[in-house]
């Protein structure tokens, strides 16, 4: 559809979440069935992804045990989603992992571990999930990079450049797959009270313009929008949600 879209009707489309078994996934997972949309939730972990499936209620939530890093994982969950719903309408490029270490200290193992999960798991996915956003006429990728993506962080050497890097997959793929109607777009949250950055939630976040962090669903929204036909004129495109605090 061409703009008009309204933002809350995702009725009809199916989504694709990776790490969606907690924190943003989880949230976006449970924005977008609100919506209408059918949503393939993927995550290591079984037990929590399964749950948030089940919660979504109505048959609008199945969770699939996939590893990001594996191209038979994602065959298994285009498989699977094909077979439950049908069609894919849409990618979130969610699961990550977040580690720091001063540069001199940060190890080859870790730095090539971040960058299988946080960028060649997203590349498998745009790739995996192709064939069926063609067939469905288009589609929406959203790749979940960080404000670690748009500027320096002390001790993000390797998170940093796996951000920076999936900007680079984003707007590339947005180049290469406009001609099928399938828009790439990034956000960029900054820090968002999920599980991953658990042991820095209670510190002081008055540098934050707004002065706090952000909530899950507070991306789950922008998510949402650019799922949707809302975004239909938005490819190649870098959204933050932050705070304000890369405005600066
Ligand atoms: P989270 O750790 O709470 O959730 C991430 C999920 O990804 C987990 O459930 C985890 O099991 C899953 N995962 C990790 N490796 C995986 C793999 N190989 N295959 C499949 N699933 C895997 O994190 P979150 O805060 O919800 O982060 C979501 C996204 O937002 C990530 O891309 C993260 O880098 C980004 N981000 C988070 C923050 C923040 O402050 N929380 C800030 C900027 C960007």
């Amino acid at each position: 559809m061409r703009g008009g879209g309204c933002v809350d009707t995702l009725e009809g489309k199916v989504v694709v979440i990776t790490g969606a078994a907690r924190g943003q996934g989880a949230a976006e997972a449970a924005r977008c069935a609100a919506a209408g949309a059918r949503v393939v939730l993927t995550d290591l972990r079984e037990d929590e992804g399964g749950a948030v499936a089940a919660g979504l209620g109505g048959g609008r939530g199945l969770f699939v045990r996939h590893d990001v890093t594996s191209a038979e994982g994602w065959s298994e969950v285009v498989g699977r989603a094909l077979r439950a719903y049908g069609r894919i309408d849409a990618l979130v490029n969610n699961a990550a992992l977040w580690r720091t270490a001063h540069v001199e200290r940060e190890t080859r193992e870790n730095f090539e571990e971040l960058l299988r999960v946080n960028l060649i798991g997203p590349f498998l996915g745009i790739q995996a999930v192709l064939p069926a956003l063609r067939e469905a006429g288009g589609g929406s990728i959203v790749n979940i990079s960080s404000t670690a993506g748009l500027t320096g962080i002390p001790g993000h050497a390797a998170y940093g450049s796996t951000k920076f890097a999936l900007r680079g997959l984003t707007r590339s793929s947005a180049l290469d797959l406009a001609p099928y109607g399938i828009r790439v777009n990034s956000v960029h949250p900054g820090a968002i009270d999920t599980p991953m950055v658990a042991a820095v939630a209670g510190k002081d976040w008055s540098h934050v313009p707004l002065g706090r962090m952000g909530h899950p669903t507070e991306v789950a929204d922008l998510v949402l929008f650019l799922v949707s036909d809302a975004s239909s004129y938005v490819t190649g495109a870098e959204f933050t949600v932050d705070g304000g605090q890369t405005a600066g």
